[in-house]
């Protein structure tokens, strides 16, 4: 369907046309003169002449003539062949510099030119639409390329190049349009279940893991697709919708597939907008820390503070982090954000007693730095911090994405009296078996479960559950979002160790190392 007319088809196409072309001047030419000879009986003219010249010796010429289309013929078959020899290198050399211009060297896929001429004409021919565009883009390429070196990266590229297009088929469009991103076009989809099934399925063609000489690696892709139906559409309208579609999939942190709705485009300006802000606002410091107490439940006494990410606008409102932190991480920022936030922290932290703790936030993302630790323990060793007062909140959908990866940060941390906490757990999908294999210091339940114990059994029974499970395994307990003192009493019952929420205080630009100031945030 979108196979081309390679280069070795259209030579071969001339040189038929020239050939019978040729053919036929000859033909016509021969013919002509044969018609004209025997109309002037000719060769009489020459048996004539022949006889009244006996002592020219014309008959051995005209032997001679005779013989001589056979030698003609000879040598036309020997030039005949050495130029079709000459026409086939030729070809290969123009075969070979096309598809050097249009595919991918690594993967040998169509590359992005040939996909915008591919697409260029699907969306302007009738017979092509409806058709779907998917972007795929692989989701933890990065870290791997960062982790195991470019030689890891390219052959899990190669391996997801192959997979893909053995999974799509020939049929269809596959191709690369540069680092992790792939591109394919289904034609004649229609919108509904049997699109859904199918994108279902090429969603999960990247699930099982990669085995690459370094070895197994789970990647997982992000796929936006736009479906195309109407003329409307200019190529680079419909690209941009797929790319709206593939961000917002980006954003769910999840593997899967999002089809691009109406508004997405709008939502990929403002990211846009934020993404150049965020930058600056990183250059000028105005990325701050903001504290939030940590309780020991059994006295109430505050044992060290979580450091949330605040970013100062402007007028002196707040932005929140649920509105920056995903942009930074895709815009590759997040690593800045969390060093000059732990600088940050770290000057405060060397003010505070020092039995008091402080906890930072470490972005999955942030698992393909190679330098992490090292940077980690040269912000604190300059702050004069000792690393046993620093823990990592590490989120449970970390351990998903790269459970080996996960495994081997965790240990190099801990190794450095760094500890590490489980955040928002019972929010994500961690077995049972990671908690005893990963050396976890805190478990911290997520606040939905506490926003709910008053009303909800289940909610309860869970707190309760997951308190016993981590005492077992020598853990303690952090529960978050305690907003009232029954949460507090339950809590307390269950034998929670920790407390956080804004019962105990709001995170705010400094520790409350008074316990009797009005803690508080102005939110923007
Ligand atoms: P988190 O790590 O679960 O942080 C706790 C969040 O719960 C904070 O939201 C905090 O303000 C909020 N919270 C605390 N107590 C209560 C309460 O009693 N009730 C309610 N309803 N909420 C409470 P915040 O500061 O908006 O941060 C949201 C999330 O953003 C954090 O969730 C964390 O995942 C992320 N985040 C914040 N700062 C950073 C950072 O520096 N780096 C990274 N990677 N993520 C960060
Ligand atoms: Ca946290
Ligand atoms: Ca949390």
């Amino acid at each position: 369907m979108y196979r081309e007319r390679s280069v070795r088809e259209q030579s071969r196409a001339r040189l038929k046309r020239t050939i019978w072309r040729d053919a036929l001047i000859i033909f016509g030419v021969f013919t002509g003169l044969l018609a004209f000879f025997i109309s002037v009986q000719a060769f009489e003219h020459v048996v004539n002449f022949s006889d009244g010249h006996e002592s020219w010796e014309l008959d051995e010429i005209l032997t001679a003539i005779m013989v001589l289309p056979v030698a003609m013929a000879i040598f036309s078959l020997r030039r005949l062949r050495e130029v079709h020899a000459e026409l086939e290198g030729r070809i290969e050399a123009e075969e070979q510099a096309q598809a050097m211009a249009m595919h991918d060297p690594l993967t040998g896929l169509p590359n992005r030119r040939n996909f915008n001429r591919v697409l260029d004409h699907a969306i302007t021919d009738a017979d092509e639409r409806p058709l779907a565009l998917l972007l795929i883009d692989l989701n933890r390429f990065k870290a791997i390329n960062d982790l195991h070196g470019h030689r890891a990266g390219d052959d899990l590229l190669i391996a997801a190049a192959s997979r893909l297009a053995e999974h799509i088929g020939p049929l269809a469009f596959v191709g690369r349009l540069g680092g992790d991103e792939f591109v394919v076009l289904l034609k004649d989809v229609r919108e509904g279940d049997a699109l859904i099934a199918r994108l279902e399925k090429i969603s999960a063609c990247f699930d099982p893991p990669f085995q690459l000489a370094a070895g197994p690696v789970s990647v997982g892709a992000s796929i936006g697709v736009t479906y195309v139906d109407t003329l409307d559409l200019s190529a680079d309208a419909v690209l941009s919708q797929a790319d709206a579609a593939m961000y917002e999939c980006k954003q769910q942190r999840g593997n899967g597939f999002r089809l691009f709705e109406a508004g997405m485009e709008t939502v990929a300006i403002h990211r846009a907008e934020i993404e150049a802000e965020l930058r600056d606002a990183l250059r000028s410091g105005r990325i701050e820390p903001f504290y939030q107490p940590l309780v020991r439940l059994e006295d109430g006494r505050i044992i060290g503070y979580e450091v949330l990410a605040r970013w100062r606008l402007d007028d002196g409102s707040l932005r929140m982090p649920d509105d920056f932190i995903a942009v930074a991480e895709e815009a590759g920022l997040i690593s800045n954000l969390f060093y000059a936030l732990l600088e940050r922290a770290a000057a405060d932290v060397r003010q505070w007693p020092a039995d008091l703790i402080f906890a930072v936030n470490l972005s999955p993302v942030q698992f393909g730095d190679a330098w992490l630790i090292e940077r980690v323990l040269q912000i604190l060793t300059e702050a004069g911090v000792a690393p046993g007062r620093l823990e990592i909140e590490i989120t449970e959908n970390a351990l998903v994405t790269d459970i080996e990866l996960a495994c081997d940060i965790i240990r190099r941390f801990k190794r450095q009296g760094i500890k590490i906490a489980l955040d928002d757990f019972g929010t994500g999908y961690s077995s049972l078996r990671h908690l005893g294999e990963l050396e976890f210091d805190k478990l911290k339940i997520d606040r939905s479960f506490i926003a709910n114990l008053q009303s909800s059994e289940s909610s309860r029974t869970i707190v309760r559950t997951i308190t016993a499970m981590a005492h077992n395994l020598g853990l303690q307990v952090t529960v978050e979002g305690i907003e009232n003192a029954e949460s507090a009493r339950s809590v307390i019952d269950f034998g929670c160790d920790i407390g956080q929420g804004y019962l105990y205080g709001r995170p705010a630009s400094e520790a409350r190392l008074d316990r009797d100031d009005e803690p508080g945030e102005r939110v923007a």
